[in-house]
Order: C-alpha cells, then structure tokens, then sequence
C-alpha cells in the first residue's frame, strides 16, 4: 500500500521526496469573474452605510509609547530583540523570511490585547502585521514593526445548531481535531500547520471543497478589531460589507480577526486514491486528468477531488507524475470515475495504484502527512529562525479552461528541464487542484472571492534544500519564473490570493478581479489611514 503523503510535505519539501516511498495526495490550491458590474458599495453596514457595531471602544493608550509600556498593557507577552525566545517568536514557515527583525511580537490573548497592539503601532507609527500560521508565501505575515500573533485565540466549539466558534488563532489540525470530537467539519486546506485566519480570509480551498465550498463560503461571521481599536462582530446582517470583504479579500487588509464562525457538515468518512503513471505519458495524463475532472469524461460528482502533481526528482531519472484525491463516500463509489480516468490514457497502465477507507479525521491526518491514528501533527514549536530548513517560491494561475495540448507540453518540457539542471537540487513543478461543483455554484461578487468559474487551480513550485547556496536559490527563482512564462499563454490571468506571490505584478486584478473596486471602497471605508498595508494590501479608493 502507498503512503499518501499531503501537500504540505510535498511544498515543505520542495517535491524532494516524490520520486521516493512517499507519493502523496493533497497539494490543494483561486475565483473568475463574470464581468458583472461589482454590487453597490453603499448597502446596509457598508461604506456610506451606518456606523460599524461596536462591541467594544478602543482603549486610550499614553501617547508617550514605549515598548515596555506596550508589554505592560498587553495581557499576553511581548518578545523583544534579545529575548530567549525572539528567534523562535519571529520566524515564518519559510526560511526566506529569516533576515527580518520586528521590533516586538505580540502573543494576544484577547481581543483587548489585538486592540492596545494596533494603537500602539499606530501611535508608534511603527509597522504592523497579523500573523497567524505564518504561511504567506510573501511573508506579509511578518514586518520590522511589531507582529500581533493571534495563536493563543485557538479555542474551538460547536453549538447545538451545528455553528463553529473558532478563534482566529486555531492552525488546521485543531480545527479538524476539535470539530471531528462533535462528529463536525468544515473544508478547509490539507496542511495541518496552515492558520484558520490566513486560509478562510483567502478563500480556502480543501478536499471537499467540490462538495462543500470554500473555507470562506461556510463563514457565517466574525469579530474584528478595525484599525481605530473598535471591535465588530459582523455578518451577513451586521457590517455587510465588511463580512463580504472578509470571504476572499485576502489576510491582513481591513482589521486584525480574533474569531470566527462557520457552519460546519457532518465529518463523514472518506476514501484516500493515489494512482502513479510513468513520465513517458505525463502529457497523456495531464490532458486526460483536466478532461476527467471537468466531466468530459463521465460524471464528475462533487463527492470527488482530485489533484496532479508533476515534479521533478533530484537524483532520480525522470520526473514523477501522481493523480491523487479524495472521495466522500466509500470506495465502491469510485469505481466508475477511476475505471474513465484509467481508460483515458491510453498508452499506459498506472504503475501503482491505492485506495483506503478512513473515519473523517484519521483521512485528513493523512492528507496533513500526519499519523492516521493520532500522536503529534506538525507542530511549529520546532521552527526557529536562522535554523535550516528548506525553502521555496511558488506562484499560481486559475485555469478557466483546460490547457489544451501545447500548454500541457509546456510544462512537461519545463520539468524536465528542470530535472536535468544540476543546481535544482530539490524538487520542483505543478500542482494541479480540481475546482467545481460547489465552489461555482457561489457568484464572483456574493462574496470577495472572484474565481467561482475555475475548474481548477496550477500552483508553480520549486524547492532549494536547507542552507542552499545563493546560485541554488537564484537557479530556483530563475527556473520559477520560467515555467511561469512558458504557461502564461495557456491560462488564465487570475491567480490565487492564498498563493500570494510577491512577483506577480498585476496582483491586485489577478486576485480580486471585479471585485477590486468593492474591495477599495470597504477597506477606505474601515481603514482610512491604510494602517493595514503590505506590499500587496489592497489600496485605498
Ligand atoms: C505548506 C502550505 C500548504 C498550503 N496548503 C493550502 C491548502 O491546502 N489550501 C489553501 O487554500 N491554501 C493553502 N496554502 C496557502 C495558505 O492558505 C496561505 O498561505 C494562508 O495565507 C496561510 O495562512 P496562515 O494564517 O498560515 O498565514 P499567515 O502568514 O499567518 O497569514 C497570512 C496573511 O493573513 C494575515 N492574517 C493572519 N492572521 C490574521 C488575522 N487574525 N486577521 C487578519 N489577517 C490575518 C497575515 O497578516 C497575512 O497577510 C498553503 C500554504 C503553504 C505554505
């Protein structure tokens, strides 16, 4: 039986291990628009609209701001320059993130806490960031400033109509552990350490998302604590403008949110698939895999997910090629799609093939590269800056339709030029997430998340090993924007805010398409002075 192995280990990895033992499902991956003009601005709650419902005033601070008497007020620590645990306190997922120094992180513990931390920064005139996760791809999760990290707000209930309180701090893992414990679940992305609030506020894109929708999409409100220090609690009916701006607008851009709310499902059990071919049929399978998933081949239900993943593998002789997924339901539901899939390529039988049956949070332990049974599940207590470990550049496109012969050939082409480089010494190449079924049936504009109309997302990735040298990271990001270029003419121009990407220069019309102008006007609206801001924040109208 194969080990299914989880997008996070294959990014984390740079796809070193795909040509290995593991072969792995889950690197899940954006929105299009209808051209439609975006709604008005000015509905109930909105910008125009009446004043945000306050929970809570924002608390006066001393203009005479200090560090020592930010610590002080905070109820949570502040790490410091010089602090034992500063490097521990400071780092990000990515190593690349490493070199910058905030002058202070803010572990909140409550909303009061988010709040004196924003009118410190603003009366500091110091940078401000949120971090939750620390997954950015840009690393906006991050600032010299001072970082309000919300992971100590991870408590997570259900009530008795099936709505989740989830704090604002809660990574992936205790969302689906907690939630599984009430026999309840909501899609979300595969990789356990991944933070609740950088993945809903983007989207969120998971293995049920066919099925279910978008992490966002099953949001039914939130509190936020603005840049003035205010708390909202909104939703649908409360502050609209703000709760649509929050289901896709991207993180980090309009307030700081301490909790959420989401409607969960039943956590059903679920079939894991992964089926391997050999690289000599890569563009065979890339275009029967686009052709299976967009129902030209037979019925597509929404239970079925699936993801291609084509990398190449240091050291090994070819590229390797994987169609993995996940299917609601047993096994025997599978039968029909697969037997299309397989029949589709017609110049080779997969070379492996598994299938297993799993209660709902042993299948996503798996997809998270964890232990099915339990024990320990990325934990970040590890992560250190300064401390090796492996980095990567990713981008992504949203394909609204398939890519067609000469774009399948051209990313085949680009891996394998980049099997044959001697400087890629970690993995690098596509991963392509099936989209659909309820994530279209949403519109561009009922929410700020624009791709409704994908039928699957490509995430462009290259890895450099732990303590790369220069040249090797310069090949990668080189190598990356390559294959970039070379799939350009065959895909779309939108591109997932999640994988965020500090390259892509027409960023802010890839990820929010129609719904920039909206977007503009509501973070105005409730972030005048553009306290929020990064390199891709949305800008002010
Ligand atoms: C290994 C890996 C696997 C991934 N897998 C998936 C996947 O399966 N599906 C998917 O859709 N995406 C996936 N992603 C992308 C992921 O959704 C984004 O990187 C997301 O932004 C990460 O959220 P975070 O909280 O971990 O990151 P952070 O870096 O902490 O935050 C991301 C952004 O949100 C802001 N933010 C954080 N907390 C708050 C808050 N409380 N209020 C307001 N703003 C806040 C930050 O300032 C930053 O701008 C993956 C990324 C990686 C690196």
């Amino acid at each position: 039986m194969e080990v299914v192995p989880d997008r996070r280990a294959v990014l984390r990895a740079g796809l070193a291990v795909l040509g290995g033992a593991a072969t792995g499902t889950g690197l899940l991956a954006g929105c299009s628009s209808d051209g439609s003009p975006a709604p008005s601005p000015s509905g109930p709650g909105g910008p125009g609209g009446p004043a945000p419902s306050v929970l809570s005033p924002s608390p006066s601070l001393d203009p005479a701001q200090s560090w020592d008497a930010l610590a002080a007020r905070l109820a949570g620590p502040l790490v410091k320059p010089g602090d034992a645990d500063y490097d521990t306190a400071r780092a990000l997922f990515d190593p690349a993130f490493d070199t910058v120094r905030p002058q202070g992180v803010a572990y909140a513990t409550s909303q009061q806490d988010v709040a004196t931390a924003i009118q410190f920064a603003r009366a500091a005139g110091v940078g401000l960031a949120a971090r939750c996760g620390g997954h950015s791809y840009g690393g906006y999760s991050t600032t010299e400033g001072l970082i309000v990290d919300v992971t100590r707000m991870n408590q997570v209930s259900v009530d008795g109509n099936g709505i989740a309180t989830v704090g604002a701090g809660a990574r992936l893992i205790k969302v689906y552990t907690d939630l599984a414990g009430a026999g309840r679940a909501i899609p979300a992305g595969s990789c356990p350490t991944v933070g609740i609030s950088g993945l809903a506020l983007g989207g969120g894109l998971g293995v049920l998302s066919r099925l279910h929708g978008l992490t966002c999409d099953r949001m039914t409100g939130a509190d936020v604590v603005l840049a003035s220090g205010e708390t909202v609690r909104v939703d649908e009916n409360h502050d609209a403008d703000l709760f649509w701006a929050l289901r896709g607008g991207g993180g980090g851009n309009l307030g700081i949110v301490t909790v959420f709310r989401f409607a969960t499902h039943t956590a059903r059990s679920l079939t894991l698939f992964s089926l391997r071919w050999p690289w000599t049929v890569a563009q065979e399978v890339l275009a029967a895999w686009q052709d299976w998933v967009t129902g030209r081949l037979g019925a597509m239900p929404d239970e079925l997910w699936s993801t291609l993943v084509a990398g190449s593998v240091p050291g090994g002789s070819t590229p390797t090629l994987r169609i993995s997924g996940v299917f609601a339901g047993a096994r025997a539901g599978l039968s029909g799609p697969l037997a299309d899939l397989r029949a589709a390529v017609h110049s080779a039988s997969p070379a492996s093939t598994s299938i297993t049956e799993h209660d709902h949070l042993a299948a996503m332990r798996i997809e998270g590269g964890c232990s099915a049974s339990g024990g320990e599940c990325g934990s970040t207590a590890g992560i250190r800056a300064g401390a090796r470990r492996p980095g990567q550049r990713a981008a992504s496109s949203i394909l609204l339709t398939p890519l067609g012969s000469a774009g399948n050939e051209a990313l085949v082409r680009m891996i394998e030029e980049r099997q044959r480089d001697p400087l890629a010494t970690a993995g690098g190449g596509i991963i392509l997430d099936a989209w659909g079924g309820a994530i279209g049936r949403v519109g561009p504009a009922e929410t700020a998340f624009v791709h409704r109309d994908a039928i699957a997302s490509v995430q462009y990735f290259g890895g450099y090993p732990a303590g790369a040298p220069a040249e090797v990271i310069e090949a990668n990001s080189r190598w990356l924007r390559d294959l970039v270029a070379a799939a350009a003419p065959h895909v779309s121009k939108q591109a997932y805010q999640n994988y965020i990407d500090p390259e892509l220069a027409d960023w802010a019309a890839a990820y929010y398409g129609t719904n920039l102008p909206r977007l503009r006007t509501t973070k105005t609206h409730y972030d005048p002075d553009n306290l929020f801001r990064f390199a891709q924040s949305i800008p002010l109208a």
